[in-house]
């Protein structure tokens, strides 16, 4: 019989902000399919005899392309295996969970998906920065900074005009040239700004400066992927509520 494929958000990188069914999930496995940023603690949690996929790596330096992720969770289903599949954050917050779903749906295989707890939220109020305040934003925009090949940037001069906590993911490469395309478009250069490197882990470092000073002051400092960045006034909140 055909196995099943469980989508499963392993959450920001704290291991304890997995939910309990990602866990339960977890713990029945038969196969695990996972990603650079799951953190390694959780395999740990899948039972005895269980299989490993590693598909983070890279070889040569190329990422592992997802038609051939999409081909080992096929296998795997096929197999007739209980096949968790380990993202980090949410499964559907960018990182192609969509696109694994729509592949297993297409080769008629049983999937179900176990939302996790974004970076974009959970990793930024691991720093101390709410996404959304009263007095400060009203509304929160979660955007990736780097686009498949061949499609549009994003425009950024439409994301600056935006009141709300702008968050972009997958950014670090493209740090520079986003904040000046912000500023370009008019949002002021004393915007509160943050960067934050490997959020709700041990490793977590967090750096805030104004809009004009985020990529100097980044790149200063050695910041660099996995990190979300952070635009707007509730950055100034990280003052009080950085409990860690
Ligand atoms: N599905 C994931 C996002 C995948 S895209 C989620 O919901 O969180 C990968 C990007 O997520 C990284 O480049 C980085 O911008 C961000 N990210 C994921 N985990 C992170 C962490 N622990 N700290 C900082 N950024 C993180």
């Amino acid at each position: 019989m055909t196995g099943k494929v469980w989508l499963v958000g392993a959450g920001p990188g704290d291991p304890g902000l997995m939910t309990v069914k990602g866990l339960n999930c977890l713990r029945e496995a038969q196969a695990v399919v996972f990603d650079r940023l799951v953190n390694p603690e959780l395999l740990r949690e899948a039972p005895a005899g269980c299989e490993f996929h590693d598909v983070g790596k890279e070889a040569n330096c190329h990422p592992i392309p997802q038609p051939q992720i999409n081909q080992i969770l096929i296998d795997c289903a096929r197999r007739g295996l209980r096949v968790v599949r380990l993202k980090g954050g949410d499964p559907f917050v960018f990182g192609r969970g969509s696109e694994e779903a729509q592949a297993l749906r297409a080769c008629g295989i049983a999937c179900e998906v176990v939302p996790g707890i974004t970076s974009a939220i959970g990793g930024l109020a691991a720093a101390g920065i709410p996404v959304t305040h009263r007095d400060f934003a009203s509304s929160f925009h979660v955007v990736t900074g780097h686009l498949q090949d061949g499609k549009a940037p994003q425009d950024w001069s439409k994301l600056a005009a935006l009141p709300g906590t702008l968050i972009i993911l997958m950014g670090m490469s493209q740090i520079r040239e986003i904040c000046a395309a912000l500023m370009e478009a008019g949002k002021p250069a004393d915007t509160p700004a943050a960067v934050v490197m490997r959020a709700s882990t041990p490793a977590q470092q967090v750096l805030t400066a104004s809009l004009s000073r985020l990529a100097d002051e980044s790149e200063a400092a050695g910041f660099r992927a996995p990190a979300l960045i952070a635009i707007g006034a509730v950055v100034s909140l990280r003052e009080i509520l950085a409990f860690s």
